[in-house]
């Protein structure tokens, strides 16, 4: 057996216990890993808490990412040794996850760790900072530059927030963090952020074009923030939309679109193909710097992971965790 949180179904909603797990009960995978570090997102903290169902089979492992070495393999790409990192793919969700000494995937899965990021870095990235690089990307791919303005993050002080104004300012934005904890400036300046706003200014219903103020974005928050943030981008601009923190609605209107060329890119980091995967961890070891993420980072052990879900729900959580497993 080996130490894991379960979650179990309930007669009303679901349970959720650090306790034993037995490995003939580990789900069908070509390769088993000895996970050494995991962490705590948004979407664990729903998991462990119950609070939205995202556990669609029982019992499960709750967790959607690790890094660790692999044990055994019948892979072609992957012998025992090899350091690895994983994420989404329905771990925690449809497959046994992250918060567990052993997990046992698809080696279609797993991407190598790159040079010069440890397993534990990997998992003060997490799904949370990886989701932030594809955003990133996206921005890139529509051809923003620094030249072309500031650009806005949503959600600052959170996990894909921190990441995503770190990564943007190393890469020369003016950053623009949208904020409901304004008591985090230093923390969000040091991070890099040049500007700082009050998410308030965001959240209440806009008008269809305002003033335009931003190049691109990085939402995490979804709903009337996101439709803010696109009436308020320049000209042939662009938004990456990755999160609902606010909710999971968008009362939008195309004005943005056909009147100012704006785009809205959707960031999905749980299906994303394996070259984009490897593309975003390996410009993260190359673009973030490391000890910004060291000060963004909180330590905890599998036995604080369920409180500290909830706390991620209620927004007490700045920055990103990381889990210590082996
Ligand atoms: P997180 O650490 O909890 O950060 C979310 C941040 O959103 C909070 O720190 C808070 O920032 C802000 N926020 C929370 N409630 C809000 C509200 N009602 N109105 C406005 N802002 C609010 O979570 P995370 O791990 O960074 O994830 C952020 C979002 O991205 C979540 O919705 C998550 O599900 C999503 N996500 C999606 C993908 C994907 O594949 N698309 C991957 C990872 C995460 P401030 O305190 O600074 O205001």
């Amino acid at each position: 057996t080996f130490k894991a949180i379960r979650i179990d179904k309930a007669e009303k909603g679901t349970t959720a216990a650090l306790t034993q797990f037995d490995d003939a009960e580990l789900m069908d995978g070509d390769v088993t890993v000895a996970v050494e570090w995991s962490t705590v997102n948004y979407k664990d903290g729903l998991a462990v808490t119950g609070k939205s169902p995202v556990v669609r089979r029982f019992p499960m492992i709750a967790g959607i990412d690790f890094a660790g070495t692999v044990l055994e393999s019948s892979h072609p790409s992957w012998k025992a040794g090899d350091k690895v990192v994983c994420n989404g793919w329905g771990m925690g969700e449809t497959h046994l996850g992250a918060y567990a000494e052993k997990a046992r995937v698809k080696g279609d899965w797993l991407v190598r760790l790159p040079d010069g990021i440890s397993a534990r870095d990997a998992m003060a990235i997490g799904t949370a900072g990886y989701t932030a690089m594809l955003s990133v990307l996206a921005l890139e791919k529509h051809g923003l530059t620094p030249k072309d303005g500031p650009v806005v993050v949503t959600g600052a002080a959170g996990g894909v927030g921190s990441v995503a104004i770190a990564l943007l300012s190393k890469l020369g934005y003016h950053v623009i963090a949208s904020t409901g904890r304004t008591s985090e400036e230093a923390y969000l300046r040091e991070l890099g952020a040049t500007e700082i706003i009050d998410r308030n200014e965001l959240s209440a219903p806009g008008k269809p074009l305002g003033k335009e103020r931003w190049a691109g974005g990085i939402d995490s928050v979804g709903s009337t923030t996101l439709a803010n943030l696109l009436a308020m981008t320049k000209y042939r601009g662009a938004i990456a939309a990755c999160g609902l923190a606010a909710g999971m609605d968008l009362p939008a209107s195309v004005a943005p679109f056909i009147l100012r060329g704006v785009c809205l890119y959707g960031i999905d980091s749980v299906m994303c193909p394996l070259p984009e995967r490897q593309k975003a961890w390996s410009r993260l070891a190359t673009d973030l710097d490391r000890a910004k993420l060291g000060q963004m980072t909180q330590e905890i052990g599998l036995d604080q992971v369920i409180d500290t879900g909830a706390k991620v729900l209620a927004g007490q959580v700045r920055g990103r965790i990381v889990v210590k497993i082996a």
